[in-house]
């Protein structure tokens, strides 16, 4: 639930830690950094708490670690419906607040470059992930990853992403569609997914086998 009146100081309260979004994670990195940082800011300008049951609504255009510390922080997810995924490769992250119908969107900054924290972190970084690094490299990439993350959230918000409040289309509520059965495998498959080949309804699966590959 939103506050309206958007004064509400204590509501950062109720936001998760960095460490909640760590744990869910798996691990530390800028990236993980990226989603906390950018839903920590955009929930505190909004003065909402983390949803409970769809009042917000965030929209994603990556699918990579950020989106994790969103999850959390947010409580959007994309079993409730509030979690959209829109697949542009783009760092930004777009929150609504149904309630109060404002929305802020956060676009990560271009001049935003982790090896201006951290020089020299790209060659590690290759290193670690071409698995040559020794135990040392790998504990020492740990603890750098450690550091440009505590700096990250130590900055402003401003430093790392262009935020601000934005005009949102507010997306409609999940529906629950009914579901019709394959008439290849005989799996259910809901309403809105099915397919029709030969006056039968199929899953994606199923009439994918019917084409020719492309
Ligand atoms: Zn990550
Ligand atoms: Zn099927």
């Amino acid at each position: 639930m939103c506050d309206k009146n958007c004064n509400d100081n204590t509501v950062s309260l109720s936001i998760p830690s960095f460490e909640d979004a760590a744990k869910f994670h798996g691990h530390i990195c800028p990236g993980l950094t990226m989603g906390y940082v950018a839903s920590k800011a955009a929930l505190e300008m909004l003065a909402s708490h983390r949803d409970s049951d769809e009042e917000l609504v965030t929209i994603v255009e990556n699918d990579a670690c950020g989106v994790d510390g969103v999850q959390v922080l947010t409580g959007c997810t994309i079993g409730k419906g509030n979690l959209i995924f829109q697949d542009h490769g783009k760092q930004v992250f777009t929150f609504i607040c149904r309630d109060s119908k404002k929305a802020v969107r956060a676009a990560l900054r271009a001049d935003f470059d982790v090896s201006t924290i951290d020089p020299g972190i790209a060659s590690l970084r290759s290193k670690v992930m071409s698995g040559t690094a020794n135990d040392a490299e790998s504990a020492e990439y740990k603890t750098r990853m450690n550091n440009i993350s505590e700096k990250m959230r130590s900055a402003p918000a401003e430093d790392i992403f262009d935020i601000k409040f934005t005009d949102a289309k507010i997306p409609s509520k999940a529906r629950i569609f009914n579901s019709v059965k394959c008439a290849k495998c005989g799996e259910m498959v809901s309403e809105s997914r099915a397919r029709v080949h030969n006056n039968d309804f199929v899953c994606i699966p199923c009439q994918e086998g019917y084409t020719r590959g492309w």
